[in-house]
């Protein structure tokens, strides 16, 4: 265990100012407090706080920081209270102790159920103090890393699964790399223990082929630029199993086909010698083309700077170079706990888009979101997805999610401008509005004073902001379509009862089936949200069994699963698209089918253009996020499997072993080397069939997987 005068030699060591006796009452208090406590590995419990605090003197934080750190755990797991710290350590550790032992109370109550709340509450207590977060990211970074002596594996899975939904993303959005590639590898360990050990014995066997060749390359960069006359530190690293699963994922691309599974780090005194070393790396070796970034002309928003390239290096090698100096580096590794070393370039960070601003912008959410799954679901969005960097013609600079398309840009700009958008330039070039968004571009949007939002945006933005305008404004439009489109089918379903629809039919409808006004009532005939038949039962009852006779497949899909989605109210009766296979996560548009109820399809579903002429029929759907026990939903693969012994059984195993239960398999075509099948799988959401997929890609056998889209 760390004595107490190496943590405050530590902290002297970048704050020679820093208050010791402060630390040391703080060492001894915690100590005594927590007494015989022992953790679950088996050590005196004292030594998980001062393990946090260590990390937290590695992060370099302030001794307040390193003082809560200590006492992180004393309120929940001992007789202290919020008022003997307070009265030993002041207010502003008192304060900052309550906040980090509040979001330890969160964890405990694992219901999904209480997600949601939890969620806000957890938001509201970062959002106050910035070290709260960093405390409870330490503190999480040692749970992690002693995660295996939790005997049971069900607690170890939650606190994996935690790790990688919300700290190792929140590390991320705070600048903080290291702890989240190291937050997310411990994680995957946990998660998916097989995955890893395939891409670790990869990473070995590669390794072992190659006979000490990120020693070579390093040694070889490092000598071709001193001989250049550039003094650098020079650091070559095989990339962590986690990093290497998420690129297999996103590229959708086997193992053999990364390039970079290695990277490397040039560490510099100076700017110049940023571009110095650059120039002489050019020289030397030939660039990868559309690989070169300059993140230090352009710095992104969470303050990282460096420039990155990719060289077919030594060694004739593919391997990407990050070249940035000290300082750079810094705060590439540390994010917002290098703020106290370098104030003035965090604090310099364009404003609203700093990490700092990102968290008030949660906690001004949360406080007062429209809806509480909105809110959640927007700030884990943006929390989930990388960012890409884009400019007005003015040159501001819009950071927007990944994914983002000039809607997302018109209305980052100004809600006014992404109503009126008509269309846009990218880099002076008239692009669709569907069109996503690289970084650097340069973005005009085209405005018309008559447009209005349309309900097919909605599938295109990936903004909170813009979806919520969007949503504002199609609620009130696309009500006035469904109660015209609802009155139009009750009446058709009346004249096939061989009845007729009259304005005294409808009083008496709305009064016996509890409606305010006849809008509603229609409204929820064209939303599919009521039986026809219950309409006509509601005015007369004794024409029910014709009219149910008739009809007696509307309200009977049997392939209606009650898989939550949003945009539809409880009861209505919808089926997923047998054609695109749809699955929680995909993104979704319901096509109303009078007569049938809605069809889900995915937004990318081949059978869509059937529709493109009745914009009234699409309905915006999404998939609950936090729905309770979710249904199993088929998942339809076509797998290009190599024509040798045992590769099927290997594919039937992958799949096994991911959780996923085929249902249905059958031969599409073959020729002597090749098998092609299709696959359905019973899965839980589009995230578990990706990491089917990746499972599948990752096999020798498997030369190509991809889902049916028809
Ligand atoms: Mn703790």
């Amino acid at each position: 265990m760390m004595r107490q005068y190496e943590l405050a030699e530590r902290v002297h060591a970048y704050d020679p100012e820093a208050d010791e006796t402060l630390l040391n009452r703080a060492y001894v208090f915690a100590m005594k407090a927590h007494g015989n406590q022992r953790r679950a590995s088996g050590d005196p419990y004292f030594s998980h706080p001062l393990e946090v605090a260590g990390i937290c003197t590695e992060l370099k934080l302030d001794v307040d920081t390193v003082v809560t750190a200590l006492l992180h755990d004393t309120i929940e797991d001992t007789e202290t209270t919020y008022d003997d710290i307070k009265r030993l350590f002041g207010e502003d550790i008192a304060a900052l102790v309550d906040g980090v032992t509040k979001l330890s109370k969160l964890e405990l109550q694992s219901e999904r159920t209480k997600d949601a709340e939890n969620f806000r509450k957890f938001v509201l207590a970062i959002s106050d103090d910035v070290r709260v977060l960093l405390v409870k990211l330490a503190d999480r970074l040692h749970n992690m890393r002693t995660l295996a002596h939790i005997p049971k594996p069900e607690k170890r899975q939650r606190i994996a699964q935690e790790t990688m939904d919300i700290y190792a993303p929140l590390a991320g959005r705070m600048g903080m790399h290291e702890l989240r590639e190291e937050l997310e590898d411990l994680a995957f360990r946990e998660l998916n223990p097989d995955a890893r050990d395939s891409i670790v014995k990869r990473q070995e066997f590669l390794a072992a082929a190659s006979g000490g060749r990120v020693a070579r390359i390093t040694d070889e960069i490092k000598r071709v630029l001193t001989a250049a006359g550039i003094e650098a530190w020079v650091r070559g690293r095989q990339k962590r199993p986690f990093s290497i699963w998420r690129k297999m994922q996103e590229k959708s691309i086997s193992f053999e086909q990364l390039s970079d599974i290695m990277g490397f780090r040039v560490v510099v005194g100076s700017l110049a010698d940023c571009y110095k070393a650059l120039g002489v790396l050019h020289m030397t070796w030939r660039l990868v083309p559309g690989r070169f970034k300059d993140y230090i002309s352009l710095r992104k928003p969470n303050g990282y700077q460096s420039l990155h390239t990719t060289i077919v290096g030594p060694d004739n090698a593919r391997i990407e170079v990050q070249i940035r100096t000290v300082e750079m580096n810094d705060i590439a590794e540390r994010g917002v706990a290098a703020h106290w070393s370098y104030k003035d370039h965090v604090t310099s960070i364009q404003d609203g888009q700093s990490p700092y601003a990102f968290l008030q912008r949660l906690g001004e959410m949360a406080r007062e979101g429209e809806t509480l799954e909105d809110v959640i679901e927007n700030t884990k969005l943006e929390l989930f997805q990388d960012q890409v960097f884009c400019f007005t013609p003015k040159g501001d600079l819009i950071a927007l999610p990944k994914g983002a398309t000039p809607i997302d840009f018109g209305y980052a700009v100004h809600t006014d401008v992404g109503n009126q958008c008509v269309g846009a330039r990218i880099n002076g070039r008239a692009a669709p509005l569907r069109t996503q968004l690289n970084n650097g571009d340069e973005v005009e949007i085209v405005r018309s004073k008559s447009q209005t939002p349309q309900p097919a945006w909605e599938a295109m933005v990936v903004t909170g902001k813009a979806r919520s305008a969007i949503r504002r404004h199609i609620r009130s439009v696309h009500r006035a379509e469904l109660v015209k489109i609802g009155k139009r089918i009750a009446e058709k379903a009346f004249l096939e009862a061989d009845q007729e629809l009259t304005d005294k039919g409808v009083e008496e409808a709305i009064k016996r089936l509890k409606y305010a006004k006849a809008e509603d009532l229609f409204a929820a005939v064209g939303q599919g949200q009521i039986a026809l038949r219950d309409v006509v039962a509601a005015v007369f009852p004794e024409s029910v069994d014709a009219a149910s006779g008739k009809r007696g497949r509307a309200s009977g899909n049997g392939s209606a699963k009650l898989i939550p989605i949003r945009g539809l109210t409880a009861g209505v009766s919808y089926h997923l698209g047998e054609c695109c296979h749809p699955l929680p996560g995909d993104r979704i548009v319901g096509i109303l089918e009078p007569g049938q109820g809605v069809v889900v399809h995915t937004i990318d579903c081949d059978r869509l253009v059937a529709s493109q002429d009745h914009p009234e029929r699409w309905l915006d759907l999404r998939w609950e996020s936090f729905a309770a026990d979710r249904q199993q939903a088929t998942a339809r693969l076509r797998v290009d499997l190599k024509n040798e012994p045992g590769a099927l059984a290997t594919l039937c195993t992958i799949i096994a072993k991911a959780q996923g239960n085929i249902s249905n398999l059958k031969v599409t075509d073959r020729s002597t080397s090749f098998f092609q099948f299709e696959v359905d799988i019973e899965v839980r959401d589009v995230k578990h069939v990706t990491n089917i997929m990746t499972a599948l890609r990752a096999s020798p056998v498997v030369s190509s997987v991809e889902r049916s889209r028809e």
